[in-house]
């Protein structure tokens, strides 16, 4: 008998294959950082160092997030007014927060992201660029346990705020740096990508630049485009040309790039997405909440049809307060129903393709992640059966997608380690966590200067 550390028997398996197969009375075995088993109980003959009873789990693949703010954010969650209008979010709220954390405060907010993520069965996640101390971030999310893509918040043109500024020079410098230094760290579950804000925030040097580190260090590049009307008007302002067209252009454009949002796109930029193999993060919680108009204006099912890889993301806790995948994938799979008045738009099951087999694409590890198949990482979600939500248990992707959320994920694998046990973080005191999140917060808040908008009155 092959040994192995960690067998999980008499579940119910999804494991995201290509024949999408779902295994009755499965089993999963792990070893080291890897899957080395998938099949049913009674045909895998290994010997285990722990055996793990699933008779109450259904075992599904991490969920991957491909657009999270893990600093900025998380600390201050909730603090801007819902009923703000976009520009006066960001400009007015959303920029003297993110100045106000310190090293201290950002590597913790990155924990607190990290520990909501986990314990909801999101397993790997691209942020959107650490604001200001990527190393201290780095190490949070190395002792926390979670697989990530992360870089710096860089861009070359907003005067404003002075604490993170940065000219072109500056912002080069700052991607190849962060890029040398966390190319792959802890045996790769964390690694740099070229990241930059993108909007209308950077120069066509810096475009290019950024797309040359991306090629020169063999890796991803990631950036927000078009969740309003404001990056399409500042393109064709200023260059006579939508976004997308003018980045085909500049030769950033490929299938290592990520862009996020992408809600005001015409035609011909889908079909230069398409052309280019790229991925986009779709953040349904945010268009929802900042009032993009995805449901109006969106046009994410003609990106599938013309072959995008379209992925979920939970963005910023002042825009999508929460980052539970699951969540997120349910709307995924009911805004366009709504709004096309079709049901055939994103059925369960295609929507949750999104938030794993897409998310490991677009993160350039689909032969890593996504699936439960031998060869590939292990992380794995044990979910809780024994829970109202999850019963009775007649159609898992229907289950999965449309009953239940992140609240009954009972057991977390990232590379073989378990790092969720019965609810809660193994890697951390999650009641400490909590405790210098909340006090961290009101020092933010104090700091910044900016108003309390809360509408009740406090007594
Ligand atoms: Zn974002």
């Amino acid at each position: 008998m092959t040994a192995v550390d960690t067998l999980i028997e008499h579940a119910m398996v999804v494991t995201m294959n290509g024949a999408r197969e779902v295994i009755t009375d499965g089993a999963v075995a792990i070893r080291g950082s890897e899957i080395v088993g998938v099949g049913k109980t009674d045909e895998l003959a290994v010997d285990a160092t722990e055996v793990i009873d699933g008779r109450r789990f259904v075992v599904t693949p991490g969920m991957v997030n491909t657009h999270i703010h893990i600093t900025g954010e998380p600390l201050t969650r909730g603090y801007v007014p819902d009923d703000t209008p976009f520009e006066e979010n960001v400009f007015v709220w959303l920029c003297p927060l993110y100045s106000a954390y310190t090293e201290d405060e950002e590597r913790l907010s990155a924990q607190l992201a990290a520990a909501e993520m986990l314990r909801s069965g999101t397993t790997a996640f691209l942020e959107a660029g650490t604001v200001r101390f990527v190393d201290a971030v780095v190490d949070g999310l190395v002792e926390i346990g979670i697989r990530g893509r992360i870089g710096k918040w860089v861009w070359d043109l907003p005067p404003e705020p002075a604490v993170y500024r940065q000219s072109t020079d500056e912002a080069i410098a700052n991607l190849d740096k962060t890029l040398a230094t966390h190319r792959r760290v802890a045996d790769g579950r964390i690694q740099a990508w070229s990241m930059i804000v993108g909007h209308t925030t950077c120069t066509d040097e810096l475009w290019r630049a950024a797309a040359a580190l991306a090629g020169q260090y063999k890796t991803g590049l990631n950036f927000h485009m078009s969740p309003a009307a404001m990056d399409p008007e500042g393109f064709l302002a200023q260059f006579g040309e939508r976004p997308i067209v003018h980045l085909a252009s500049l030769g950033v454009l490929g299938p290592n790039c990520v862009l996020v949002h992408c809600v005001h796109v015409d035609d011909a930029e889908i079909a230069l997405l398409a052309r280019h193999g790229c991925s986009v993060a779709h953040c349904p919680t945010t268009a929802l909440k900042v009032a993009y108009g995805v449901t109006q204006i969106g046009k994410m099912p003609e990106m599938v049809r013309a072959g995008v890889n379209v992925t979920i993301g939970t963005d910023g806790n002042n825009a999508s307060n929460y980052s539970d995948m699951m969540r997120a994938t349910y709307l995924v799979a009911g805004l366009f129903k709504d709004a096309r008045r079709d049901p055939g738009m994103f059925p369960a099951e295609q929507a949750y393709e999104m938030a794993t087999l897409g998310g490991a694409r677009a993160l350039l590890a689909a032969d890593e992640i996504g699936s439960l198949e031998v060869g590939k990482k292990a992380d794995i979600v044990l979910h809780d059966r024994d829970r109202p939500e999850w019963t009775p248990l007649l159609n898992v992707a229907n289950q999965l997608v449309w009953s239940a959320d992140g609240r009954g994920v009972h057991t977390v694998f990232v590379d073989g380690r378990k790092v969720v046990d019965d609810y809660h973080l193994t890697t951390l005191d999650e009641h400490d966590l909590y405790r210098r999140a909340q006090a961290a917060g009101e020092a933010i808040v104090a700091r910044s200067g900016l108003p309390d908008r809360a509408k009740w009155p406090r007594r």
